[in-house]
């Protein structure tokens, strides 16, 4: 499931490589969807040779091939994600829906730590953390499909929430009250990611905000 949703990753970023910079480009300096493509292009390349064994493993290779492939601000914010989320998996085969929560947890301190962004911020933090919020949430229940859904809602939820919020960090931040009104393009990648990941999963999901209805498949 872990290697599936990551090639699907892969497909959003991808699709969405002009779509996500043109969006950045509303508040930033319009590279976000071309930084995050070159990583994912890289893992495409390079994955038969990735290393499988375990999730920690191969999570932890996805991190350095994002570190070194993903352009700008991007690249040690997803590389540290990805790193992060391999730790609490190293060695192993398997997780349950609790220690995917736990995975998450991880990249988002990892990120917050990185970045020096909170919640609040405008960036995909925003997204994240209702993310882990609904996974956690359905942790004792054990439902994938369940959390996938919820989660997917969540992030898709958070493009809306924090449209008329000011930028807190990033590129973004620096142009001041130009970053109110546009969505965060990190925000609308996460949840154009959930929502492909519940269609690849064949959970059904229908997502609200205008920006992730245009970027699913
Ligand atoms: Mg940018």
């Amino acid at each position: 499931m872990i290697e599936k949703a990551l090639q699907t990753t892969a497909e959003t970023v991808l699709r969405n490589e002009h779509y996500f910079s043109d969006l950045d480009g509303l508040a930033g300096d319009g590279d976000f969807g071309t930084s995050l493509a070159s990583g994912f292009k890289a893992m495409n390349r390079e994955w038969d040779e990735i290393d499988k064994s375990s999730i920690g493993t191969m999570l932890l290779k996805i991190s350095m091939i994002c570190s070194k492939h993903v352009g700008g601000s991007s690249g040690p914010i997803w590389g540290t994600g990805f790193m992060k989320a391999a730790m609490p998996t190293r060695g192993k085969t398997e997780i349950t829906l609790a220690e995917a929560a736990e995975l998450l947890q991880s990249a988002i301190d990892g990120i917050m730590a990185r970045g020096g962004a909170k919640r609040g911020d405008k960036t995909l933090l925003d997204a994240l953390f209702p993310v882990q919020e609904a996974m956690a949430a359905h942790s004792a229940a054990g439902d994938t499909a369940s959390a996938l859904k919820d989660a997917a809602a969540a992030a898709d939820a958070a493009v809306d929430e924090t449209r008329s919020l000011r930028a807190g960090r990033g590129r973004a931040s620096q142009v001041g009250e130009r970053s109110t009104n546009t969505p965060d393009p990190g925000i609308v990648a996460i949840a154009t990611i959930l929502q492909d990941w519940c269609k690849a999963f064949g959970v059904e999901s229908a997502p609200t905000a205008e920006e992730v209805k245009k970027a699913i498949a």
